[in-house]
């Protein structure tokens, strides 16, 4: 190759070469150029920091941001305008990051703040990064302003809600309705429209602008309003149209007519439908509809969700004043029951005033004691003779309890009987009180008691009389017959004795006739003896001086001794003696109580015919589970018996069935009345039954040793 050749081939290279590296100095130049445009006209703010955090370069729009110009900026620290965490406080961020970082910061300089989004690209050139910053004040504004206005829509339904819900009549809540959203959407006219079961309806509330028609009352006529749109509504159906002559909102002709004359030009149309219980069906009760007259109207979601929301709440406020109604009518006919009730009530406790009056008038009246105690021994009810007698007014006596009224040493005494009463038996017994004047007075008292529907005891009547004067006559009487008995006892003894000699004929024979009256004044004179030692016995009793000297004693031996006593007796008049014994132990006087079965045995006998049989038993027994248990003896005969109005009057003196007995049978008439007397100074209680003609028996009561040491 010639050396120009190869010059020039060098040249030519050297050229090319030239020419590549131009080339490729002018492409970097205008990439460089466009980096620089773009980096200048950005629309978002650029800046690049270097590794201190400084600015090393800015584009326009982050003049613009920051508020400064380019000179000013450049060299500046970042954080002196953003609050980024990693441009106040470099070291926490490894610096250079390896990765871009992106958030939200706020940059403020001396004119204004903004909000901006940043993302912080590292080591786009050695020791520069890249710091894109987008202002977001106007977006995040805008998003407030969103929030704001939705607040408020919450906070306008509530106080929608709240004034319905704070009225309670439906009238009331309707009204409310119409009118708030009326002011809320600034419609020209809101009505709500009933529709009734039958179908039909009229417009039962509505807010309008006095420019417009109102439609109150209004019903929509069929051919507007049919019955497949009823149902459609009823299926939660919502009409928002914009203008009612577009084709569009797909409108009857018809229809359209028919809202013309209303000037309608758009409207809103939510239902109100009922679930009146949870397996039935929506029902379409009426529709809440919202008017445009003035334009037309495009209607936003906001007063679509408003419009359903009070619809809802009118279906809710329908079904509580539906409940409230019910309410009303059930509290109506409740207050009507108790009304009547009150009246019965009023009237019954007007007779029982009147009752009562008349009551407390007659026990007023009576110059006896009448109470009525209740079961905790509290006076519920006495009368007047209580202020005569003991000086204590009727009130004061109300709701005392009887040892108060009465004092310890008499209710002590009323004790046993109160008892009684309260376990449901009727008692009587006598009782001496003391009056306001400090006198003594004798009384008879009688306690009934007063059993409930479930025949239990809630209380008892008592009645006491004063039998003062009785008793004085009483005692004067026993004195008499005891000074008499006494001094005919002595005589009527040597009487009989001297008969009972004649009768041996010692002092002379005397003939039949003689002896045969002999015989009858000698059993004259022994009935006579036997009727003066009863006399006596009785008024001993009566008159308390006996004391009956009870210890524990065996009831066998009771009986057998009295068997044994009366043996001959029975032999005489050809009558068996069967006698039960038992090993119980009774409280008792033994002498006395073998008085009391000698005489009833000896009764038996007297009363029986030749060849029958008389039966003396003994048993523990208990009359109620209330009352202790008790022993009783019993003597049974087969004898003629005795009629059933003559079984209690057989224990009074004197008193026999049969006026004759004294003289057939011996008898004095006072055998039972000592009996009783007897009996019931041991607490227990005597009584006879019988069957006429078939014979009778005759029980007491003895207290048991348990029961008799208890009391
Ligand atoms: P008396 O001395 O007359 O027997 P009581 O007081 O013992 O007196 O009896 C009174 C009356 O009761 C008797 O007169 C008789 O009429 C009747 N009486 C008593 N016990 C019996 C009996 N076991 N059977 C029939 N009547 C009787």
């Amino acid at each position: 190759m010639s050396k120009r050749s190869s010059k020039q081939r060098f040249l030519r290279k050297d050229s090319l070469t030239q020419s590549g590296a131009k080339k490729s100095k002018l492409k970097k130049r205008t990439h460089k150029r466009l980096r620089k445009t773009l980096f200048q006209n950005a629309h978002d703010a650029i800046a690049l920091i270097d590794d201190r955090l400084c600015f090393v370069d800015i584009n326009a729009a982050a003049c613009d941001l920051l508020g400064l110009p380019r000179q000013q900026l450049k060299g500046q620290a970042v954080s002196s305008f953003i609050t980024a965490e990693f441009a106040t406080q470099p070291n926490c961020v490894s610096f250079p990051p390896t990765q871009s970082l992106m958030g939200e910061l706020l940059v403020s300089s001396s004119s204004h703040r903004r909000e901006v989004e940043y993302t912080l690209t590292p080591n786009v050139l050695p020791h520069c990064h890249l710091l894109l910053l987008r202002d977001i004040s106007q977006r995040r504004e805008s998003m407030q302003a969103e929030l704001r206005q939705q607040q408020q829509r919450v906070e306008l339904f509530s106080e929608v809600t709240l004034k319905i819900r704070q009225s309670l009549q439906l009238k009331e809540i309707l009204h409310t309705t119409v009118t708030e959203v009326q002011r809320i959407l600034q419609a020209d006219r809101v009505l709500i429209y009933h529709v009734l079961p039958n179908g039909t309806g009229k417009t039962i509330s509505e807010s309008v602008l006095p420019d417009y028609p109102t439609l109150m009352d209004l019903e929509f006529p069929q051919e507007v309003f049919p019955q497949e749109y009823q149902q459609l509504y009823a299926q939660g159906r919502v009409r928002a149209i914009a203008n009612v002559h577009d084709p569009v909102a797909g409108l009857a002709e018809c229809l359209v007519e028919f809202v013309d004359q209303f000037q309608i030009k758009a409207k809103l149309i939510v239902p109100i439908v009922q679930n009146l219980n949870a397996n039935s069906e929506n029902q379409l009760w009426g529709l809440l509809i919202a008017h445009q007259c003035d334009n037309y109207r495009q209607w936003v979601d906001f007063e679509l969700e408003l419009m359903q929301q009070l619809a809802d709440q009118i279906s809710i406020a329908l079904s509580q004043a539906q409940l409230l109604e019910r309410l009303e009518e059930v509290v109506a006919a409740r207050t009507a029951e108790l009304q009547e009730e009150i009246n019965v009530r009023m009237q019954a406790e007007a007779a029982l005033r009147q009752s009562e009056e008349q009551l407390r008038l007659i026990t007023n009246a009576l110059p006896v004691l009448i109470a009525y105690v209740d079961d905790r021994q509290q006076y519920r009810f006495n009368n007047q003779a209580y202020q005569d007698w003991l000086g204590q007014s009727p009130k004061e006596i109300y709701g005392s309890h009887l040892q108060q009224v009465w004092g310890e040493d008499c209710y002590q005494r009323m004790q046993v009987y109160v008892k009684t009463a309260l376990s449901g038996q009727a008692v009587n017994y006598e009782n001496d009180i003391v009056l306001k004047d400090g006198s003594w007075r004798a009384v008879d008292v009688t306690y009934i008691p007063h059993l409930d529907g479930e025949k239990m005891v809630k209380g008892f009547f008592a009645l006491s009389s004063d039998i003062s004067d009785r008793k004085a006559i009483e005692r004067m009487k026993d004195e008499f017959i005891s000074i008499i008995s006494h001094e005919l006892r002595t005589p009527l003894t040597s009487l009989h004795s001297a008969l009972k000699i004649l009768a041996t004929g010692r002092l002379g024979n005397l003939s039949p006739e003689g002896q045969q009256m002999l015989g009858i004044a000698d059993d004259s004179t022994e009935r006579l003896v036997r009727l003066v030692n009863n006399v006596l016995d009785l008024q001993r009793i009566e008159s308390g001086k006996v004391i009956m000297e009870c210890q524990a004693c065996n009831a066998a031996n009771l009986m057998i001794q009295a068997a044994e006593a009366m043996q001959a007796m029975a032999q005489q008049q050809e009558i068996t003696l069967v006698k039960q014994p038992q090993d119980i132990s009774v409280w008792a006087d033994a002498d006395y109580i073998l008085q009391a079965l000698t005489n009833l045995l000896s009764n038996a006998i007297k009363f029986s015919s030749p060849g029958g049989t008389v039966w003396l038993t003994v048993e523990q027994e208990q009359a109620s589970p209330n009352l202790p248990p008790e022993v009783v003896f019993r003597v049974r005969d087969e004898g003629q018996g005795i009629p059933a109005d003559q079984l209690e009057r057989i224990f009074e003196r004197f008193q026999q069935v049969d006026s004759s007995d004294s003289r057939k049978k011996g008898g004095t008439g006072l055998g039972l009345t000592i009996c009783r007397k007897i009996i019931e100074q041991h607490n227990g209680r005597i009584w006879a039954e019988s069957t006429p003609g078939c014979g009778s028996t005759f029980a007491f009561t003895l207290p048991t040793l348990d029961s008799a040491n208890i009391s």
